[in-house]
């Protein structure tokens, strides 16, 4: 189990290093959005020890250009190329921001 755990409105979330970098649609929604991954929601248990919610069967992610947290299933992701979606809004195939997303 990876240590690293991040904090993200008042939540902590184990890292998946493997797709941490990376940008993804889900696969299951109607329309094609980027998100990137924050990681397995964990929760302190009675030991003050961080284990996985939900069995770690969900992953939790954001949408770019959003900040609301999603929990989607790992498999139902799909790397998508940095550039191939808005910097803006987060679409694909929006034409507005065409530009390179800024790390933040
Ligand atoms: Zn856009």
């Amino acid at each position: 189990m990876s240590a690293a755990v991040r904090m993200w409105k008042r939540r902590a979330y184990r890292v998946l290093d493997d797709l941490d970098d990376g940008r993804f649609v889900v696969g299951s929604w109607r329309i094609g959005v980027a998100v990137s991954v924050l990681g397995v929601p964990v929760v302190e248990d009675e030991f003050g020890m961080m284990v996985d919610e939900h069995d770690g069967e969900f992953v939790a992610v954001v949408m770019v250009g959003d900040d609301a947290v999603h929990l989607v299933e790992r498999d139902d992701l799909r790397a998508i190329e940095r550039g191939a979606y808005c910097s803006c809004c987060g679409q694909v195939g929006c034409a507005w921001g065409s530009e390179q997303e800024e790390d933040a």
